[in-house]
């Protein structure tokens, strides 16, 4: 089969690989519509994850099922499914203990483009089937189905990692696909004024659609002196990281108020450390928390999330600014999600 890869640092292309083997608790998907992920980017261009070779690409996908093994009960041949970009061993301790993503060791629930191929072939092997994959609910365009692969659960964790309340002052530094969907999810849990970090037009336009109050570009000067500045110097409740650099946590620490938390999604993919201004974390007693998670995937995590698309509490679209036709436009869409033009918020290509 075909695949489109990671070859070697800064270098895709398409290979030829075996087709998958498809054990008794998994499933063999075919792609219906893929999108890229600045994830892939870190991976390919920044090397976060180390030196891959001839890995094929790709964590985001909605496909129909090909095969399924002896053990699967709920999925057969022909269903059409939502795959998370994460996809947990569900019989680990890890899981057991509420953190799947990390089944297995640190971030190794993230199994496509990361340690086996991704979702960027003809056919994919989907580890526990039954843990891990949702049926399409029928009516669900399955091209906007693919934000909840990867986009809406992790804009959305950040908000949980954030534990954004009730009338919350909320800074969302990045409004990406992420950050926008963390703006969204920090709105829908009750947020009161919300703070959108970008730059680019649609983005700021997305990002008040769903919810954003005020926008900051970071351009304009120092955003912790911006968001000190607009708030009388109180600074915020909550913030949620979603785009920057290995230096961003240290610029929001002195904006959160004390009890305040930052949930950080970005995937910081170069830099040594990550620092904390000593006298504004409180001289260590300001409790004042950082976290940062990958988001959780898994088959009921998507059921839900589709749920609230199904019920019109969530709409995507705003997010799918390019569609492609046909496999053979992989290279124009991750070059887009590398390049990031600035009509540009999410591609999907679509097979
Ligand atoms: P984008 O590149 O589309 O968006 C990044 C955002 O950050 C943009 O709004 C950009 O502003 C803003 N930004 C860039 N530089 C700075 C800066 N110095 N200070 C403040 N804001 C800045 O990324 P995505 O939304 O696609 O992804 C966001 C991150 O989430 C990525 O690192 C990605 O790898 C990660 N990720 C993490 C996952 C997880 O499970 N934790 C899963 C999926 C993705 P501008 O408008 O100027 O472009
Ligand atoms: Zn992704």
């Amino acid at each position: 089969m075909k695949g489109f890869a990671m070859l070697g640092l800064n270098r895709v292309g398409w290979i030829e690989k075996e087709k998958p083997q498809c054990g008794a608790l998994d499933a063999l998907v075919s792609p219906l519509a893929v999108a890229p992920c600045t994830s892939d980017v870190h991976t390919v261009w920044e090397g976060a994850l180390g030196d891959r070779h001839d890995m094929i690409l790709g964590h985001e996908a909605v496909g129909i099922v090909s095969e399924v093994g002896a053990l699967v009960r709920d999925f057969k041949p022909g269903d059409k499914v939502i795959v998370p970009a994460i996809t947990p061993d569900w019989n680990s301790l890890e899981a057991q203990g509420g953190y799947s993503m990390h089944s297995g060791g640190m971030l190794a629930g993230w199994k496509f483009s990361n340690f086996k191929d991704g979702v960027f072939g003809e056919f994919f092997h989907v580890n526990d089937a039954d843990g891990n994959l949702a049926h399409l609910p029928d009516g669900l365009d399955p091209v906007e189905a693919v934000m909840l692969s990867d986009m809406v659960p992790t804009g959305f964790h950040g908000a949980e990692l954030a534990d954004v309340q009730y009338g919350d002052t909320v800074l969302v530094v990045g409004i990406g696909p992420v950050g926008l969907m963390a703006v969204a999810g920090a709105a829908l849990r009750g947020a009161g004024r919300i703070f959108a970090v970008g730059s680019r037009a649609l983005c700021i336009e997305a990002a008040r659609g769903y919810g954003a109050t005020e926008i900051i570009d970071y351009h304009n000067g120092d955003l912790g002196a911006q968001v000190m500045e607009m708030t009388g110097g109180k600074g915020v409740d909550k913030a949620i990281i979603a785009g920057g650099t290995v230096g961003t946590i240290a610029q929001v620490i002195p904006v959160l108020k004390p009890g305040g938390r930052i949930g950080n999604v970005n995937y910081l993919g170069s830099g040594e450390f990550v620092t904390i201004p000593r006298i504004e974390w409180g001289c260590g007693m300001g409790h004042k928390v950082v976290v940062g998670g990958l988001m959780p995937g898994g088959r009921l995590r998507m059921e839900k999330l589709a749920s609230m698309m199904v019920y019109g509490r969530l709409n995507v679209a705003p997010l799918i600014t390019h569609r492609f036709n046909g496999f053979e436009n992989m290279e124009k869409s991750l070059n887009l999600m590398k390049d990031k033009p600035r009509d540009l918020i999410k591609p999907v290509v679509i097979l």
